[in-house]
């Protein structure tokens, strides 16, 4: 099948959110580590991360998480290559000491100067990705970044039938990132639960739909 691959601007996507920060993400190794895949479901819907961390109720996979999995799966026994990048990192584990976060990054790209993070997805939103698929990634580019030192400067979402979004990124993504974490750091201090998604089609396939709207 062709291969189409779409650059889009991060501020076409966050343009109309506000980019706030506060200072509630510094280190603070009291509080837990963060991980891509929660800042990936928290875009998705705030009450996953009460669940998750807090109420520390365990999901039911649902029919598309397994779906995905065996997508992931497959992506990691071929090798992506790109001859241009001087070191290929797949499926690695790194951490961000300063902002306390981490990922299991499906590919980072490393350059020269800079490196690049790649995110396999099955479900595409072509040619802008979902916000939280963008996120997650940017996450675990900036986990790489910390310890590769090498600042991240474009991300990339794969998809299924060889659609790619390149995003090039511009200083405003760390803000974005630093108000997120501070949101999520925020309901974990707090004990917070948030308010459910007002899109209830969300609930159906979400992993926690019994115990959050089923009683
Ligand atoms: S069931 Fe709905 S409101 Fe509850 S955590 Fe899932 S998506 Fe959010």
């Amino acid at each position: 099948m062709k291969s189409s691959k779409k650059s889009i601007r991060l501020d076409k996507i966050f343009n109309s959110e506000s980019t706030t920060s506060n200072n509630l993400c510094k280190t603070n190794t009291a509080q837990p580590t963060i991980y891509a895949e929660e800042f990936r479901q928290h875009l998705y819907c705030k009450r996953i991360l009460y669940w998750r961390r807090i109420a520390k109720v365990h999901g039911h996979s649902t029919y598309l998480m397994e779906k995905g999995t065996t997508y992931h799966n497959q992506r990691e026994k071929s090798t992506y290559v790109r001859s241009d990048a001087i070191q290929v990192y797949h499926n690695r584990y790194f951490y961000h000491e300063d902002y306390n976060i981490a990922a299991r990054v499906d590919t980072i790209l490393e350059y020269e100067d800079h490196i690049s993070a790649v995110e396999y997805k099955r479900f595409y939103h072509f040619p802008s990705p979902f916000k939280s698929h963008i996120i997650q990634c940017i996450v675990g580019g900036l986990a790489a970044e910390f310890e590769l030192d090498k600042p991240l400067t474009s991300i990339e979402i794969q998809y299924y039938q060889g659609k790619r979004s390149q995003i090039n990124l511009q200083s405003e993504y760390r803000k974005k990132i630093i108000e997120i974490l501070a949101e999520m750091r925020e309901i974990l201090t707090q004990q917070i639960l948030p308010l459910p998604v007002k899109n209830s089609k969300k609930c159906e396939v979400c992993e926690y739909y019994k115990i959050c709207r089923n009683g």
